[in-house]
This record gives C-alpha cells, structure tokens and sequence, in this order.
C-alpha cells in the first residue's frame, strides 16, 4: 500500500535531497540541481534559500552561461557542522570529529584498560570523557556537534541502543545508549564497529554500493551495504560472520559454539599458528602484537612468516563464503589484523579463487582506511540527524 506523506514531511525530503544533490556535485547552480533532481525550479530556489540561511550552502561565484545570465554557482559548506565517532575497541579508543563532508578535523586514541570491576561504568567514563574531548575540539561553527556515533565490538541492535553481547569484554544485555543520551545535549548512536567500518567504504567509495567490510582483530565480524544502504537484519546483528561455522566440531568459542571461523582467523588463532611454527616470542594478544609479528616477518622470521601465511588461508576461506552469498562489488579488509596485508592478501585472493564460485573470483579486496570505523561511526551520525540526507538516493 502507498504511504501517505504530508506536506511537511514532503519538503523536508525534499530539502535532504537538494543538500545531497549540492553536496555530492559542488559547485552545482540552481538550474542544474532542479535538472539533476527532478524538483521544479521554483522549489529548488526556495530550499537553496533556507538553506543558505541556515548556512549550509553558500554562492561562490558564475559558472559559464549556455544563453543569457551566468549561472551562481553553490557550494556545500561541510563545515557548517560536526559529528563525532568513536572506535571502542578492547586494546584502544580512536574518537574523530568529523565535518559534515566526513573529512576528519580532530583524532586522538588512547590505549583501552579493561582494568578494575565494573566494565560498564568503565566504558561509560571512557566514552563520555573521549566524547567531550572531541566536541571541546570542534571549530566555532554555524550548528556545531550534531550528534555522537559509538561504534562497539559486538552485537549491537542499532535501532534500540540495546547490546546483545560484547563477548570479548563480557558484556551483556546493556541498554548502552539510554546511559549516554543522559550524559550528552545531542543525539547519541551505537552501532557494530563492522558495520561503521562498512559505512565508512561506502561514503569513501560512493560507487560501490554493494560491499563488506571484514573487521578481523580480537574477533571478526561484517558489516554489509546493499545498494547503498547498510544492511543490518532484522534483530540489528546482521555480517556476525566471525560465527559462521567453517570446522565442524572444531576449537569451542566465545559464542558456544564449536569451529567459528574467528577461532581460526583472529589474533588469538595467529598466537596458534605462530607457536605451531616454532615462535615463543609472543605470550599474549597485546596492543601492538601484530605490528610486532609483522616486522619480525620483515626481517626473514621463517615461523612468522608461515604463521601469517596460515592465518590468511583460514581468512580467505571466510571471504569467499562471504562473496559466495552475497557477490558484493569489493571486500574491504579493515580490523587490526589489516596491519599484516602484504603478507595475507596474497593468501586471501588464493583462498578466494580455490573456494568462491568462478563468477566472484575477482572480487576485488581492499585495504580500509586505519580509521574506517570512527570515520563511520561519525558518518552514522551525520546520516541520523542532518536531514537523513544519507537516506535519500541521489
Ligand atoms: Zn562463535
């Protein structure tokens, strides 16, 4: 059955879609954006007005005339406004504020201490603190911080701020974003990290609008956009691919299950394989292991660099499942475990031409960007609150 849209609601697209149209295609004039969107000139002049006066676009100059005045051509003004993302990851916290083109303005991390009892209100302090930090750095601007993006590791029902389960920090059924709303003046949004990673590909690459992004790290998870929008399934968990089963009756996991694909392709399984290969050097998953292994692989370590050769098999065996269900235009490898690309592509691509139908064989598989994930968790923001501009196609 059709929608009803009321008048309001109507011009309220309809302005989302006019600053989506001045900021995708800058300098544009008024008669190319009522060409480019459909939208009669009359509505176009209108929206450009209120818009102007709300200083998210202003004229910068003429443009060359095809018969009679110069056109005035019209720019977005990305920093009209911010939003901020933060990356909570279990070894680390990157915050960025970002404007309202993505382009980041101010970034800082600070190593994680899961130390002391209660995870919950530890996390709270951090992420209100790191939060701050960040709006305190946005420039003097016409609306300054719009909203908070939070992206966690785990399972995270977006539309209700509820985390399932942070399995590597133990925690469990959190309404996490009701206990941030009450610290903050603006919007606060919590997402997976896989999937603000994956947002963050696509605003990066706007023409590829089917993609994965694999954060492969302490754990593993997905983040999926289809046809330019993120997918995140019905209950919000969508691209937990990390416990796809890929050994039957395998290694048990965090998840209780036994074979997940993250017990063989995840930090803690590259520890494995490096002791199965004869290298005692590393005890533990710290902050900089893999940079570590990566180096001493640099420097000739036969057991590094077979272990890492290993860990790529298992994760390209996970990649082509993944392009087999869903054919995506590129797979994009973000995650700390990125840190090792040289050595793992090669391994991915094989992997990928071995086990993925003949069709997806060429996928291609990229390296993100090292702050996709609180790229994207500000991105969310800004799709969320300016206008939903980022909900309307283009
Ligand atoms: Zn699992």
């Amino acid at each position: 059955m059709a929608q009803r849209i009321d008048a309001s609601t109507m011009r309220q697209l309809n302005k989302a879609t006019v600053l989506h149209c001045v900021r995708a295609r800058s300098p544009i004039s008024r008669i190319e954006i009522a060409e480019t969107t459909g939208l009669n000139k009359a509505t176009v002049s209108s929206l450009v007005d209120e818009l102007m006066d709300e200083q998210f676009v202003v004229e910068v100059g003429y443009g060359h005339s095809k018969g009679g005045r110069k056109p005035i051509l019209l720019e977005f003004n990305a920093d009209a406004a911010f939003t901020v993302g933060l990356d909570v990851q279990i070894t680390h916290v990157t915050t960025t504020l970002c404007n309202a083109n993505g382009t980041v303005r101010w970034a800082h991390t600070v190593p994680m201490d899961m130390g002391g009892t209660d995870v919950q209100e530890h996390l709270l302090a951090l992420i209100t603190a790191q939060a701050a930090n960040a709006m305190a750095a946005a420039p003097p601007s016409p609306h300054g911080v719009l909203g908070i993006g939070i992206a966690l590791p785990g399972m995270v029902n977006f539309h209700n701020g509820h985390v399932y389960m942070l399995p590597n920090m133990g925690v469990v059924d959190w309404d996490i974003r009701s206990a941030l709303m009450e610290r903050f003046r603006v919007p606060v949004f919590v997402d997976n990290d896989a999937n603000c990673g994956a947002w963050a590909a696509y605003r990066m690459n706007p023409t590829t609008k089917n993609l994965v992004y694999i954060s492969a790290g302490i754990g593993i998870g997905a983040g999926i956009v289809i046809g330019g929008q993120l997918y995140r399934g019905s209950r919000g968990v969508a691209g937990e691919y990390g416990h796809t089963t890929i050994v039957a009756m395998g290694v048990r996991c965090t998840c209780g299950n036994y074979g997940c694909w993250e017990r063989y392709a995840a930090e803690e399984s590259l520890l494995c394989y490096l002791a199965e290969n004869g290298v005692t050097d590393f005890q533990d998953v710290e902050e900089d292991f893999v940079e570590k292994v990566v180096r001493a692989a640099n420097k000739g370590n036969h057991g590094c660099v077979q272990a890492l050769v290993t860990l790529g098999r298992f994760l390209g065996i996970g990649m082509a499942n993944i392009a087999n269900t869903l054919n995506p235009d590129a797979v994009f490898f973000g995650g700390h475990l990125s840190h090792a690309y040289k050595y793992l592509l090669p391994q991915l691509k094989s992997s990928m031409d071995l086990k993925s139908v003949q069709p997806v064989r060429e996928t291609p598989i990229l390296l993100a960007n090292s702050d996709s994930v609180a790229i994207g968790a500000a991105g969310i923001a800004l799709a969320e609150t300016l206008y939903q501009s980022d909900f309307v196609e283009n």
